[in-house]
């Protein structure tokens, strides 16, 4: 039995051609059908939909690509994996088994990376919430605590001073690099003073053993320079250490911030001709060590908390296309299963998107929305997309970074994740969940139980 063609309503749409128009460059919608050889129908068939798919390919790739191109301009590089960024165990432990420490900002986040058998003394603790019990646990563990304020310096002391232990730690700092509204509420400033008065402070007590210097200066950085200055002003602090209180340090740490390929919403051109390569950020932040003039033998490592610019092309979000509809403007409306719920990225990223099956020639604007009962739950606001019927797939790409640790459980339930193995295996790595699950943690007071009346 032949299938019934779909009608299709026809539309008249001015022709685009190659030119650049109001969405950027080229209606460039790609088909893309698999994911590292793997069909997205096969995916779709056995993981359902909405559906997570990270590359074990791509990370490893981006971080060994990333590896090289510091280690070119620089002798003592360690990366150390940003957990919020995306915490799930298996994408974490590919980092870790590419090498990378952890760069934790929560007490979860520490107690993650332990279950997963890393040692403490490869966490960088960073974050301004740090409870006394966790400092504990930091210090008599040895990991490197990157202090955020003075108070945490003092909560630090008195617990070393009690437990006749020692701290290894850091300070962040905050600085003007030139880049505004600057990110001056975590760390200790350095324009003012108060970074080199936390140290000095830390020089002088026995109980503390400065290890490093970290700052982070801001997310989706579109300037080298930035980090050329930042780097510039961590290697000064490091030389006036060295000559002032004769301590070398173990290494400087520059954060992250490389921005990833995906587009800002407002940005006129593709993020990859507009933002800095990897090759211009490590030039940058080579050239800035270089002002601490460190010898040979007291050259301090070079720390990277690069988050997203290394995960985010590894993940792409699997959708269906639930329903098709137009708006009181006339103006095109694709409804899909995939919400901002799962896609936080989408408030601020024109996510690239590419539908999985073969499309017809003609390609009109759309708005498309998610599932959600939310007038804000917009995916994409103007993109170019050919015909697409109910049950079609579109993949949203560039998703690896935050999606996956900022979704929400709101109204719908979080869907499978898998990863594509380098063996082009496809792993299952955190279940949909249920209504069990999600429910698990409530608790329905007796005298509520009675049935109603
Ligand atoms: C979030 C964060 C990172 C990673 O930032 P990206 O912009 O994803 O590279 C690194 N270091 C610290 C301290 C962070 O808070």
């Amino acid at each position: 039995m032949s299938e019934k063609k779909k009608y299709e309503r026809p539309v008249v749409t001015k022709l685009q051609s190659g030119i650049m128009n109001k969405f950027g460059s080229g209606p460039a919608v790609s088909v893309l059908e698999s994911i590292d050889g793997v069909p997205i129908k096969d995916l779709h068939a056995k993981y359902g939909s909405p559906l997570f798919v990270l590359s074990e390919n791509t990370i490893r790739s981006n971080q060994r690509n990333a590896y090289r191109i510091f280690k070119n301009r620089y002798p003592k590089v360690q990366f150390a994996w940003s957990y919020k960024t995306n915490y799930l165990n298996a994408v974490c432990s590919v980092f870790h088994q590419e090498g990378s420490w952890a760069e934790v900002v929560s007490e979860f986040e520490y107690d993650k990376e332990r279950k997963l058998g890393i040692p403490a003394e490869q966490i960088l603790f960073n974050g301004p919430d740090k409870s006394a019990a966790a400092l504990t646990k930091a210090i008599s563990e040895g990991a490197k605590i990157h202090i955020d304020h003075f108070d945490e310096l003092y909560s630090i002391t008195g617990i070393c001073e009690r437990s006749q232990l020692k701290a290894h730690v850091a300070i962040r700092v905050n600085m003007d690099v030139g880049v505004y509204p600057q990110w001056d509420r975590f760390g200790l400033n350095y324009e003012n003073g108060e970074a080199w008065q936390a140290l000095k402070r830390i020089a002088a007590n026995k109980r503390l053993r400065l290890v490093g210097l970290h700052t982070h200066i801001g997310t989706y950085m579109m300037t080298a320079e930035a980090y050329r200055i930042a780097a510039t002003k961590l290697a000064t602090l490091a030389k006036s250490l060295r000559d002032e209180f004769d301590v070398t340090l173990d290494y400087i740490d520059v954060g992250g911030g490389f921005a990833s390929h995906n587009t800002l919403i407002g940005q006129y051109l593709p993020a990859e001709e507009v933002v800095p390569s990897m090759e211009q950020y490590a030039d940058a932040i080579a050239s800035g060590l270089k002002q601490g003039s460190f010898k040979h033998d007291e050259m301090p490592m070079l720390i990277l908390e690069t988050g997203r610019a290394l995960i985010d092309d590894a993940g792409f979000l699997i959708s269906k296309v639930i329903a098709n509809k137009r708006l009181s403007t006339g103006r095109r409306a694709i409804i899909v299963d995939a919400g901002v719920n799962l896609m936080f990225t989408s408030f601020w990223y024109k996510h690239k998107i590419s539908p999985a099956q073969p499309i017809s020639a003609h390609a009109e604007d759309a708005v498309i929305y998610g599932p959600l009962c939310m007038n804000i739950d917009v995916i994409r606001d103007g993109i170019l997309l050919p015909t697409l019927n109910p049950g079609d797939s579109l993949v949203l790409h560039r998703v690896g970074a935050y999606n996956m640790t900022q979704w929400m459980q709101f109204i719908t339930l979080r869907p499978n994740v898998v990863m594509v193995m380098s063996d082009g295996t496809v792993e299952l790595i955190r279940k949909a969940e249920t209504l069990e699950s999600v429910s698990e943690n409530e608790v329905l007071p007796e005298q509520l139980r009675a049935k109603r009346t």
